[in-house]
């Protein structure tokens, strides 16, 4: 597990320090002039303060248990894991080695990191120095040097106006407020822009939609999370009308993603520097370690463990702030928490939320391969604990990290779950993903996205009742017979709906999560199970009873009276502890039922001798056009009824170039209700709208003017 495994080029690092020039004037260019505010101090003499770092150990644990918990207290200090070597890799000060040794750790310098570390460190000082003294072109990076797949700040940005402006019934974006730099000089730093996504076109019930907020890279050198989630919501924008979980999510629900929660940060984290903080330079001014760890800045419990939790040290990884909330990305996300739910908490630490609590926060972090909830600060499970520990199992099950409630060694405060959960009761998590901060792409593409990917949809079906619903069943690949789903059926077909439902898919490597038998399981069309006007239809266990843990379903669904168009059919299960898990959907589509085919039969040249045709669409003749007798003192009278509110479509098509055929549509009382012509050859229709409260009984008159000869034609009745 490297942490430290430069990938650039010389030509994308020259890239980036070009960029340096136009939007960080850190170089000492002539032209340029820092700002007090972006810093003093050149990127070549803040890449060789990283170098001077040499308080970084191999941390070698007793056991793995410890090591974890130690990757949770310590998590701003650790720069490389190997669990297999039996070490971590930590940067520390005396008291902080201390504090390990009572639990077993012994050290030795980590000299082999520190040279590697240092190598790649030279070769962006070397870079640098080329750039500065050939005065080179200056132009936007198009990557991360070395790590093409992850965006950079303005790619995540763009990559994102690109959704809104393919969907902008689905996407938009809310300001929750200005980054650090932005308060200092509003022509720099960044804007904390929220991506809301949503089906606006689906109006919210009176509580609202659920909503299921995201942050990520709120540490600034943990560079897979911003990506990560990122892709989640191009698996949301895309998805939506081809997928047909995507589709309700979005239909249904509001997700919230704080892409870049410390933009100016990871902006520095772009050059290769490990940064972690903002970059508030009032403290610790003019050096890599500036700033504040805005994940310890958070008011509920800032400051709260005497200490332990965080540090009151302007220089170190976890400085606090000189009071809770006094960073302006802070305020912005605890006040975009507060907008997004209402408080459901009471105010002391053993207040529950109540079991029906909607909404879930996600912090995404980088790296150690865990999935925590609150608390952080205190040994005590959280009042919501057994319900947070089987969503966060669920969550587990998927990315394969392990799931343990946020304490680690000694506790933490001032984390980001204290205003979602700790004022609101709102479920609360943090991700901590993959083995590095800058985590090679292979690694991030092949194993981190696709796993990390379907705890995060997950969380999303999950959101209206996340203390509930994880309990339930899952189903899984929910599929219609024949083409239901692919070029759609009539309706009034009977559909075969198959599926499977499960209650075993919790990650169980840290306590086992109890499971029941399936009990039951249901399908609706259109509307979802929770919304008025549901009507479930259930379906049965193919083996004949439900009595396990996963069961194969099934079930016949009747399509009658269901229009044209893509139906959503949710599914879901229930478990014998009578708990209904999340829904999985499937499409059905419906199509025009084919018209009837009917030859014309003579005789029918009055009202009175009308050829009745059966329940429209009908064509008359078909494709075979009617030939030879069809002259011109042979009208043909076709009776039908009509609905009320219908509009009829009639529609003539001339057999030859030579026929003209009029269409008149003529009341039961022979009043002209219609009529259509055209040049001869010309296919034409006529409309006509029954606003009348009852069917009325019609026909269609067709005359055929031929000059030659023969009249031919085919007819075309719709509504
Ligand atoms: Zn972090």
């Amino acid at each position: 597990m490297k942490l430290f495994t430069p990938q650039f080029t010389r030509s994308s690092l020259a890239k980036l320090l070009t960029t340096l020039f136009v939007a960080m004037p850190l170089l000492p260019a002539a032209a340029q002039s820092p700002t007090a505010a972006e810093g003093t101090t050149s990127l070549h003499d803040l890449l060789e303060m990283e170098k001077q770092a040499t308080d970084i150990w191999k941390a070698f644990f007793p056991n793995l248990d410890i090591a974890r918990k130690a990757a949770i207290s310590f998590h701003a200090n650790l720069l490389e894991s190997d669990y297999e070597g039996g070490f971590l890799v930590l940067q520390l000060d005396a008291r902080e080695m201390e504090r390990l040794r009572r639990f077993g750790f012994r050290f030795e310098p980590a000299t082999e990191f520190i040279e590697r570390r240092n190598r790649a460190l030279t070769q962006f000082q070397i870079e640098a120095a080329r750039r500065a003294s050939s005065g080179g072109a200056r132009a936007e990076p198009t990557a991360i040097p070395g790590y093409a797949c992850y965006e950079t700040v303005e790619e995540t940005f763009a990559a994102a106006d690109g959704l809104i402006a393919a969907r902008p019934t689905l996407g938009s974006w809310v300001n929750a407020g200005p980054s650090w730099l932005k308060t200092q000089n509003p022509a720099s730093g960044y804007d904390l822009k929220v991506l809301k996504l949503t089906n606006s076109a689906v109006p919210a019930p009176a509580e609202g939609k659920p909503k299921l907020f995201v942050n990520s890279a709120i540490h600034a050198r943990e560079y897979t999370t911003a990506p990560l989630v990122l892709e989640f919501a191009r698996w949301l924008v895309n998805g939506h009308g081809t997928n047909a979980d995507a589709t309700w999510i979005l239909d249904h629900h509001e997700v919230h993603l704080l892409l870049h929660a410390n933009p100016d940060g990871r902006k520095r984290a772009e050059t290769g520097l490990s940064w972690r903080k903002n970059v508030n330079n009032a403290y610790c001014a003019n050096t890599n370690t500036r700033g504040v760890d805005l994940n310890r800045n958070f008011s509920h419990s800032w400051n709260t463990t005497s200490g332990q939790g965080s540090s009151g040290t302007q220089c170190n990884l976890t400085y606090r702030g000189p009071f809770a909330a006094s960073e302006p990305e802070t305020r912005a996300i605890e006040g975009y928490i507060r907008s997004l739910w209402p408080d459901r908490r009471g105010p002391n630490p053993s207040d529950a939320a109540p079991a029906d609590t909607s909404g879930i926060h996600l912090d995404i972090h980088s790296f150690s391969q865990l999935v925590l909830w609150p608390w952080g600060d205190t040994a005590t499970p959280a009042p919501n604990g057994a319900a947070l520990q089987t969503l966060g199992r669920r969550f587990a099950f998927f990315n394969g990290y392990s799931p343990t409630q946020s304490i680690g060694l000694y506790p933490t405060d001032g984390t980001s779950d204290n205003p979602s959960y700790g004022e609101l009761g709102v479920a609360a998590y943090t991700f901590e993903l993959g083995t590095s901060f800058f985590q090679s792409c292979s690694v991030y593409e092949n194993d981190i996205k696709p796993k990390n990917l379907p705890a995060l949809v997950y969380a999303a079906k999950v959101v209206r009742t996340p203390y509930i619903t994880p309990g339930g069943p899952d189903v899984l690949t929910p599929s219609l017979g024949g083409t239901a789903s692919t070029t759609g059926v009539a309706a009034g077909t009977v559909v075969q709906l198959a599926a499977s439902a499960t209650d075993t898919r919790f990650n169980n490597s840290n306590g086992a999560e109890a499971t029941q038998a399936i009990a039951a399981a249901e399908a609706t069309i259109g509307t979802p199970p929770w919304a008025p006007g549901a009507v479930p239809v259930p379906l049965q266990a193919v083996d004949g009873s439900f009595n396990a843990n996963t069961e194969a379903l099934s079930g016949g669904l009747n399509t009658a009276g269901l229009p044209v168009g893509q139906h959503i059919v949710y599914v879901r299960a229930r478990d014998a502890s009578g708990t209904w898990g999340p829904v999985s959907a499937v499409f059905l589509n419906i199509n025009a039922a084919p018209p009837l085919v009917v030859a014309e039969v003579e005789p029918n040249n009055s009202p009175a001798q009308a050829q009745v045709l059966g329940t429209l669409p009908v064509v008359v003749n078909g494709s075979t056009l009617k030939v030879a007798r069809e002259l011109r003192s042979d009208p043909d009278f076709f009776g039908f009824s009509l609905a009320p509110g219908r509009t009829l479509t009639a529609t003539v098509t001339p057999g030859g170039p030579a026929i003209g055929v009029t269409l008149t549509l003529i009341s039961a009382t022979g009043a002209v209700l219609a009529q259509s012509s055209a040049a001869n050859g010309q296919p034409h229709s006529l409309n006509w709208t029954h606003t009348g409260s009852t069917a009325v009984n019609l026909s269609v008159r067709t005359s055929a003017a031929v000059r030659a000869g023969t009249g031919a034609y085919s007819l075309e009745l719709t509504d």
